[in-house]
């Protein structure tokens, strides 16, 4: 008998609540304290404040199921093991147990309560590098407490097998991953779980918290010296790992991975996970596409994932429709990229709702806030295949046009006005553009169209004033005012504290704003004050605020501040307040945030004390 993905996440609670953990619920997919990220990527994410330190209600020992979603996976999917949406079984040591229990407890769960074969896995451990030792004790504990062999044990370096911090600063370690072996060939006599050929697929990863990554000698230099030196910020700073007093254990479990390999399959939407819905994409396409194979099942699989994705993002209780910012953009990207495949495969009228009434049936035991929510994400995807359905036929037209007057140029480069015209005319996303293109042999010219785009937006803004709260729950104008107030308060306390000043995390209401930071000691009345007259200052100077996106590489060029951790994966935003020569602050974050300074009133100081240790926390309010 096989074994049913319930059963599977039946057998994983159950495990781990006999080895003391408590469970936990799934958190949104859409993160409630984390401006930063728009999605859930891990399900240590919501974590983040207890693996700094902050006591856990529930205790020591923890274990969940959590709903994630990886924006950066979107064009891996249709390969074995990659999802947009897909679920993460997780434990967590807060202070507890150590390195044996938890690679003990993991080989249990696979071997012993999932009946894999012990054979079949290989693992990974950190080498070490020239600041920090590699991890033998894993290592030790993979080949005399497991009994694994030591050729199934292979040592990888930083980039593979570190993680963290999350930030420039903070908890990190080594960790030890876990690979089932496929039945595919090895793609050469170099075959390892690190070479991506598919022959090992990653079904769990063990990270243990060790270190602090921590600031060590701040060449003194003022701010105004930085800031010429755009660019360069990263060398005006040195860092130095120093062994953590709470040491943490994070593990997260693929869980589509393993339903894959437990039931035999081999890739992931041949599972119960899957199939019901790969079931119901089959019996809406035209029986003689002329199509072959391989179109039709990497069609049919980006339709499942997608559309499995998209009505998880909407069914979610915070859960957002179809829009043009945030994570509405993102569903409106998976919805449409979806539409499109569909038509490929030659199913008429609308279609992505029957779909989706799969995925909810098929998840609503286990995720009862898809049944709650069902009129919504029926709803929103009707409305936007309404929508997108007539003007993705005459887009595709027109790209026939534009692709047989390109195609005779030397150049084979869709301009960024032409892409820009696909995306404003039909409301072609940019990747969609982009796989257009791809499929046809020819390029986009993105730089243009991103600088098209950009001058598009400010038009639009200045047009449209409130509508850019669009995507977020919370989105009450006193939220949003804070939230920027939080930018300010950021980069004033910096200005008047010096750069050890990092952002440790902030909760926000209509009525205050939270506000903890890197310090070791309590601020002086002056020092209040000097802050509080900064933030006002700047609210005076009535400066406009921007918003770009780019990617990371970037965003650290500018020298903006924010939380640096390219694992989330999203392309970042940047929120500039001030402009020219009057740039005030510069941060990664996912907004909203009001569009002038002018907006936020005056700016009240209300109470410092300390969070932690070596942390302050501020809250202020605005009146
Ligand atoms: P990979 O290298 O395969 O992309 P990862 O290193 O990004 O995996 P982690 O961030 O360590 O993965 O996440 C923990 C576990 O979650 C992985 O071991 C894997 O089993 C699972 N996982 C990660 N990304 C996906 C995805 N896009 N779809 C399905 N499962 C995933
Ligand atoms: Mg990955």
């Amino acid at each position: 008998m096989v074994m049913t993905s319930q059963e599977i996440r039946r057998k994983f609670i159950g495990y781990f609540k006999s080895r003391g953990h408590k469970e936990i619920p799934s958190a949104s997919l859409l993160p409630e304290h984390d401006p930063t990220a728009l999605f859930t990527a891990a399900g240590m994410h919501p974590l983040v404040p207890y693996l700094m330190g902050e006591n856990h209600p529930a205790g020591k020992r923890l274990c969940n199921i959590q709903k994630c979603l990886r924006t950066d996976d979107i064009d891996e999917v249709g390969d074995r093991t990659h999802n947009t949406f897909f679920e993460m079984l997780g434990y967590w040591s807060l202070g507890d147990y150590w390195k044996k229990e938890s690679i003990k407890m993991s080989w249990e769960f696979f071997t012993e309560i999932m009946g894999l074969d012990p054979r079949k896995i290989s693992v990974t451990v950190f080498k070490g590098d020239k600041n920090i030792p590699g991890d033998s004790e894993s290592a030790e504990i993979w080949e005399k407490e497991i009994g694994l062999p030591k050729n199934k044990i292979y040592f990888l370096p930083m980039k593979e097998n570190f993680w963290g911090p999350v930030g420039q600063t903070g908890p990190c370690g080594p960790c030890t991953e876990i690979f089932y072996e496929t039945d595919l060939p090895k793609c050469g006599e170099k075959c390892n779980p690190s070479c991506g050929c598919g022959k090992y697929i990653e079904i769990g990863n063990n990270v243990f918290m060790e270190y602090e990554k921590k600031l060590k000698v701040h060449k003194a230099e003022n701010r105004k010296v930085i800031k010429s030196k755009i660019g360069e910020d990263q060398e005006l700073y040195e860092y130095e790992y120093v062994a953590l007093k709470q040491k943490n254990v994070d593990v997260g479990l693929g869980f589509e991975r393993l339903v894959m390999v437990k039931q035999g399959k081999s890739n992931v939407f041949g599972t119960d996970l899957f199939q019901p819905i790969i079931d119901r994409i089959k019996s809406l396409e035209i029986e003689n596409s002329g199509l072959s194979e391989e179109q039709k099942n990497k069609s049919e699989k980006i339709i499942a994932d997608h559309l499995r994705a998209a009505s998880f993002v909407m069914g979610d209780d915070r859960g957002v429709g179809p829009s043009n910012v945030d994570q509405g953009y993102v569903v409106r990207k998976l919805i449409r990229r979806a539409i499109r495949y569909g038509r490929i495969l030659g199913i008429s009228g609308i279609f992505t709702f029957k779909v989706a009434e799969v995925v909810i049936e098929n998840y609503k035991s286990a995720y009862p806030e898809l049944e709650r929510n069902k009129d919504f994400i029926v709803e929103q995807l009707v409305k936007e295949e309404e929508k997108f359905g007539e003007t993705l036929k005459r887009g595709l037209k027109e790209f026939e046009n534009l692709k047989s007057k390109i195609e005779n140029l030397a150049s084979k480069t869709i301009s960024g006005m032409e892409a820009f015209n696909l995306y404003q005319t039909y409301g072609f996303p940019i990747e969609m553009i982009r796989e257009l293109a791809e499929e046809n042999g020819l390029k986009v010219d993105e730089e243009e169209f991103e600088k098209e785009f950009g001058k598009h937006r400010e038009l639009s803004r200045t047009a449209s004033g409130g509508k850019f709260k669009g995507g977020l729950a919370d989105a009450k104008e006193e939220t949003v005012k804070l939230h920027t107030a939080a930018h300010l308060l950021l980069e004033s306390l910096r200005r008047v504290l010096g750069d050890h000043i990092y952002q440790k995390g902030s909760n926000i209401t209509a009525e205050r704003l939270r506000f903890d930071f890197s310090h070791p000691k309590k601020l002086t009345d002056g020092e209040k004050q000097k802050i509080e007259d900064l933030v006002n200052e700047q609210i005076r100077k009535k400066l406009p605020v921007n918003c770009e996106e780019m990617n990371l590489e970037e965003a650290k060029k500018l020298g903006a501040t924010g939380v640096f951790e390219s694992k989330y994966g999203e392309k970042v935003k940047v929120y500039t307040i001030g402009e020219g020569d009057n740039v005030f602050s510069r941060e990664i974050c996912g907004g909203p945030h009001v569009q002038n300074t002018s907006e936020l009133g005056e700016f009240k100081i209300k109470k410092e004390q300390s969070s932690s240790a070596g942390v302050r926390r501020i809250k202020a309010i605005l009146r």
